[in-house]
């Protein structure tokens, strides 16, 4: 089977010349396609986190209520019951069989948790699963997008 997928730049044959081997078909490696994504994902998490820190500081100068608190732990549970039930256990893993109705719900509760489609959350995590913490690992905390160790961010 041809690989046709994978990005590999002259900047990152590294991974070749370090004796690592070829990354794994559709594992981008640099390039523009892994640059997008990468501030992709960098927009997503200033945005969640921009939303929490505006939360703490909402809390702390404006008066709050039975309506903001309940739509805090309403929200909080829908959209983490969407996530972990649905994109991860369902989509992802296909873990349980459901109905065609309970997947848009379990869906639209992933989906308002702002973290991209549905497809690109589960193909992301299949290939987190696949490639745990090396080259093809989306999510890695130990190397970047390009197989690299990360420095003084590692973890984060
Ligand atoms: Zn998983």
């Amino acid at each position: 089977m041809p690989r046709t997928t994978t990005g590999l730049y002259p900047s990152d044959r590294n991974w070749e010349l370090e004796g690592k081997g070829q990354p794994h078909t559709g594992v981008l490696i640099g390039g523009p396609d892994a640059r997008a994504k990468q501030i992709e994902y960098s927009i997503l998490a200033v945005l969640q986190v921009g939303g929490a820190v505006a939360a703490i500081w909402w809390m702390f100068t404006q008066p709050t209520g039975w309506v903001e608190w309940s739509a805090f732990i309403s929200g909080y549970l829908i959209i983490n019951y969407g996530l972990s039930c649905g994109f991860h256990r369902y989509f992802t893993h296909r873990s349980f069989e459901t109905s065609t109705w309970m997947r848009y719900l379990i869906g639209i509760c992933g989906q308002m948790a702002c973290q991209g489609s549905v497809k690109k959350w589960a193909a992301d995590h299949r290939r987190h699963h696949a490639f745990s913490d090396e080259v093809g690992d989306i999510h890695s905390p130990h190397i970047d997008g390009h197989g690299r160790k990360m420095g003084p961010v590692k973890g984060f």
